[in-house]
């Protein structure tokens, strides 16, 4: 089916030209009110994610996702196999959290708080605006022949962005290995730690090749949260928008004459000088409506605010407002479906809360060895063989640990120490006997309890299998 005329847009995207080749897009500068928040809100935001992997709270790195040996940190607390529960629950919020804020709010989350717009937009693009200055310029550049002065831009650019790609890279190296073996493979050398240095450079491979080409490909074709907007946004979402009932009227946009009065004449407010389009970074011209590729950097609105005053009229004419908004003139509404997402956010963090209140410090786990039956020793004594872990969450050794019978009379025997010390953050296995007399026991196969205890002190209570003759019941 044939795409009507106003719509032909949509079977293009931005960065990609007539011949499917890669369209380099020169967005100019942004400059304005909301680029200055942003700004602000993204310095804050690099300093935590630059320096999450480095604080400690209570000895425990306050951000660490070591997927290689399972171990995961997060706002200090460490999270191990064991707490799988948790980190789902938690990723479950972070997943409606979302959800909830893009229904509302549109890509808000991709304009100002996503990474890659973060790195990209206030990182990488502004060294370049500040090696080969604004749009003009670096089209110019580009046109340009292989000149000393292009060689040198490009060279110098290249160098600078491969340097912060490799401070980026140990960052995240820092999150996945955690920063103590980082900082201490670097203070080794390289030489130690050759997997270490070829992980790190395969990083920074990777983030120099996103920044320095792939760029806002990453939002448009790769990011599937950027994919899901078509199913999430509605006409009451808060977007990035041009008010097309003010920009266009009766007799669309044209270019600004003075002395005009545009709206006697039905003339439209948009005085057709495609800042908006030359600002954006993802290419498109907002004015077509809404589009998969508007990342919601807010960069079109400084952009159109600013010509609205200079040709004096009234700014807003694209502004964060809903398709309801511009066309109904209607309010931001509490919808049945942001209560219900509401409601889901609530519970789920309510029951996380919880859970993380209940989790305790110290895990044990103890089973029957498979395949082995009870042992009927003298004086009627029933003994059965278990392999026991225990897991320390906390960031200090747990020392004089030990097992005690809680549910029976009998004694638990560790095989070669009778206590011993759990490593911080660390685990220990061992091997142990439960003896117990078959008179205290009421079936073949009793639930057993058993508590660990560190010195005097009880940290944890589990229970186990403990198999017998039939003949007790
Ligand atoms: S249309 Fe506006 S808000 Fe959307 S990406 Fe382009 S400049 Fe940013
Ligand atoms: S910046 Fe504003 S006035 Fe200029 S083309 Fe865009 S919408 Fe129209």
């Amino acid at each position: 089916m044939e795409t009507p005329e106003g719509e032909k847009f949509r079977d293009t995207i931005g960065t990609i030209d007539k011949e499917g080749k890669r369209a380099w897009v020169f967005p100019k500068k942004p400059v304005g009110k909301l680029y200055e928040y942003r700004k602000i809100v993204s310095y804050v935001l690099l300093a935590i994610l630059v320096s999450s992997p480095f604080l400690k709270i209570n000895g425990n790195q306050f951000l660490m996702f070591n997927v290689l040996e399972r171990r995961f940190n997060i706002f200090g607390f460490p999270f191990w196999p064991q707490d799988l529960h948790l980190f789902v629950i938690m990723m479950l919020i972070g997943v409606v959290f979302v959800i909830f804020f893009t229904v509302a709010f549109g890509r808000i989350f991709c304009g100002w708080i996503c990474p890659q717009t973060i790195f990209m937009e206030m990182v990488f693009r502004r060294i370049e605006y500040w090696i080969e200055g604004d749009r003009g310029k670096q089209i110019r550049l580009a046109k340009q022949d292989w000149d000393a002065e292009k060689i040198k831009k490009r060279v110098l650019k290249w160098f600078v962005f491969f340097v912060v790609s490799f401070l980026i890279a140990n960052v995240f190296l820092a999150y996945i290995i955690g920063s103590d073996r980082l900082l201490r493979y670097i203070y080794e050398g390289p030489q130690d730690h050759i997997s270490n240095l070829v992980s790190l450079l395969i990083f920074t491979g990777v983030f120099y090749f996103v920044f320095a080409w792939f760029r806002e490909q990453v939002c448009i074709i790769a990011c599937p949260y950027g994919r899901l907007q078509g199913v999430l946004l509605d006409n009451k979402s808060i977007i990035v928008a041009y008010d097309h009932k003010r920009g266009e009227r009766e007799e669309g946009r044209s270019k600004f004459k003075k002395n005009e009065d545009r709206e006697q004449i039905g003339k439209g407010d948009c005085i057709d000088c495609f800042q908006c389009v030359h600002v954006c970074p993802t290419n498109i011209d907002i004015r077509n409506g809404t589009q998969l590729e508007c990342v919601n950097c807010t960069a079109c609105i400084d952009a159109c605010d600013h010509m609205m005053e200079s040709v004096d009229l009234p700014k807003g004419l694209i502004r964060y407002a809903s398709e309801d908004n511009i066309e109904k003139k209607t309010k931001f509404k509490f919808t049945p479906r942001l209560k219900g997402y509401t409601a889901v956010l609530v519970i789920l963090t309510g029951v996380l809360v919880g859970m993380l209140f209940l989790r305790n410090d110290v895990e044990a786990r103890i089973l029957r060895l498979p395949g082995q039956l009870y042992e009927h020793k003298d004086n009627n004594v029933i003994s059965n063989v278990y392999t026991f872990k225990l897991v320390n969450k906390t960031s200090k050794e747990i020392e004089n640990v030990r097992f005690e019978l809680l549910s029976h009379n009998g004694q638990i025997k560790v095989v070669s120490h009778d206590s011993f010390t759990v490593p911080e953050q660390g685990l220990s296995k061992g091997t142990l006997f439960i003896e117990i007399n078959g008179s205290a026991l009421s079936g073949d196969k009793d639930r057993v309890e058993i508590g660990v205890y560190s010195g005097d002190k009880l940290i944890e209570t589990t229970t186990a299998a403990f198999l017998g003759p039939r003949s007790y019941k």
